[in-house]
């Protein structure tokens, strides 16, 4: 292997990286978030210790997800974070053997788009770009047999996008990009709680209540969570108690959203694939699609059986490091 590439699958997502060596698994899994001092540009932090400065950094400090809605918004800070990734990923090892590199992409960007993260890949050093569709990827990662006439619908819900797609002989069919996914639940819940309760808090607290007790169908039994903030009135520290009912009220929009771009799809597929999907189920990848009841929602609003792909978080780039091809060898 010492003058042979490595084979490397990256998921490009919103909101987390992912890179996997074949042979070796997923060796890199961290939030795609970039710390840099504002002035000279340098790079401060990446990754989590970038994320854990996010809403803490002092004025010369910048923190940025360089990545927004699935597609590149700042092209500069991707390579460099890409740079240091796939570096830390082949373990320096890169003089003798550059990377085949099979990225994904969400299927609903432009093919302008698409060059952008492939430039982005061959400028952090790598020997051979291949693109590859997310909700492919996604199928394969949860191990299904795409290559044979069979459709399968595959909802991957990241921090940024929703992709709902029907693939069928390893290709798409038809798809849907909705441009709400996760993150959305968190703005959905920081909204929610200033015009409840008067209280200002920040992402990481809303994204931690969205984990802990937020739920888009009613549980068993309801959770609360104490959650503390800014009182908007008094301007000092305030606590509340929130309930996992009062999370599906504040999500009721982003869900309604994400169950419509899955009726879309449903609707404009061809009717032989349908029957296919009615039988094999749907299945949901990507964070987003952990929130608690949204495979009992997807399967009570379609009919449809509908299941969390075991690990959710990672099958795209499972999927896209399974398959790197040999081009460019
Ligand atoms: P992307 O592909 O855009 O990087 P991911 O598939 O990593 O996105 O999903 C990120 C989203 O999933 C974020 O909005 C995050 O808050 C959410 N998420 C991750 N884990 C959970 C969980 N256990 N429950 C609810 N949401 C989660
Ligand atoms: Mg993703």
């Amino acid at each position: 292997m010492i003058f042979g590439g490595q084979d490397i699958g990256i998921d490009l997502g919103t909101a987390t990286i992912l890179v996997y060596v074949k042979g070796k698994g997923i060796v890199i899994n961290q939030p795609s978030v970039v710390a840099f001092e504002k002035r000279s540009k340098k790079l401060i932090a990446i990754g989590n210790k970038a994320k854990a400065m996010m809403g803490k950094e002092p004025d010369n400090i910048e923190v940025i997800r360089p990545l927004k809605q699935g597609v590149i918004s700042d092209y500069m800070v991707t390579e460099r974070m890409l740079k240091t990734f796939i570096e830390t990923a082949m373990q320096k090892k890169k003089m003798f053997s550059r990377p085949r590199i099979c990225v994904c992409v969400p299927s609903g960007v432009t093919e302008l788009e698409k060059r952008g993260v492939e430039d982005a890949v061959y400028h952090s050093g790598a020997k051979s770009v291949e693109i590859m569709e997310e909700p492919i990827a996604a199928a394969i990662g949860a191990d299904i047999d795409i290559s044979m006439p069979r459709g399968h619908m595959i909802v991957d819900i990241g921090g940024g996008t929703t992709d709902v797609a029907v693939i069928s002989l390893g290709g798409i069919v038809v798809s849907n990009s909705l441009k709400l996914a996760g993150d959305d639940y968190n703005d959905s819940i920081i909204k929610y709680i200033r015009r409840t309760y008067n209280l200002l808090i920040g992402e990481p607290t809303a994204e931690k209540i969205k984990m802990t007790i937020g739920s888009v169908y009613p549980r068993e039994e309801p959770v609360t969570m104490e959650v503390k903030g800014r009182d908007l009135v008094t301007g000092f520290p305030a606590r509340i108690i929130v309930s996992s009912e009062e999370t599906i009220e504040a999500f009721a929009e982003v869900t309604a959203q994400i169950l419509d771009t899955i009726h879309n799809v449903l609707e404009i597929s061809p009717p032989e694939l349908i029957a296919d999907i009615a039988e094999h189920g749907i299945v949901l990848s990507g964070g987003g699609s952990l929130i608690y009841g949204l495979d009992k929602l997807v399967e009570e609003s379609t009919g449809i059986r509908a299941n969390v792909t075991p690990a959710a978080l990672e099958a795209v780039v499972v999927g896209a490091g399974k398959s790197v091809n040999f081009v460019g060898k």
